[in-house]
């Protein structure tokens, strides 16, 4: 008989604790990110279900990414020409489109990740630069 506590947080554990078998083999519920379908993974940072959505997260973001990219170098550096295309209303149009497919095609469930998770990722982004170290010339 398994016991229905939950499973104890074990570091380099090879071997579930006899009686927590079925808690560690189930592990956290999750939500997917991809298809919204909650499933079981004992990694606490798991965010798909599986391969197939993890790809088709990640391939979303990238076409999409590529597109906002380029229009947003060009918004913070090519100023003159941004504006005279109006760089900025086509950055929010394409979000805009973007938030519609992901209401049509995934029932609108969010298709990228929090702010914080990327920050958390790159803490530098929220340092303040006092001071600019001059660009050394060869
Ligand atoms: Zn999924």
């Amino acid at each position: 008989m398994l016991c229905e506590c939950p499973a104890p947080i074990r570091l380099n554990a090879s071997q579930p604790m006899p009686g927590h078998r079925a808690a560690a083999a189930l592990g956290h519920p999750r939500e997917c990110l991809e298809c919204g379908e909650t499933f079981a993974s004992t990694k606490t940072d798991a965010e798909f279900c599986g391969d197939r959505c993890r790809m088709a997260f990640n391939n979303r973001r990238t076409k999409r990414g590529a597109e906002i990219y380029d229009l947003f170098m060009s918004l913070r550096h090519d100023r003159k020409t941004a504006t005279v295309l109006n760089v900025f209303t086509l950055v929010s149009r394409l979000a805009t489109i973007y938030r519609r497919e992901d209401a049509d095609q995934r029932a609108g469930r969010r298709s990228w990740r929090h702010a914080s998770e990327i920050i958390d990722r790159r803490p530098y982004l929220k340092a303040k630069v006092l001071q600019r170290q001059p660009v050394r010339q060869s």
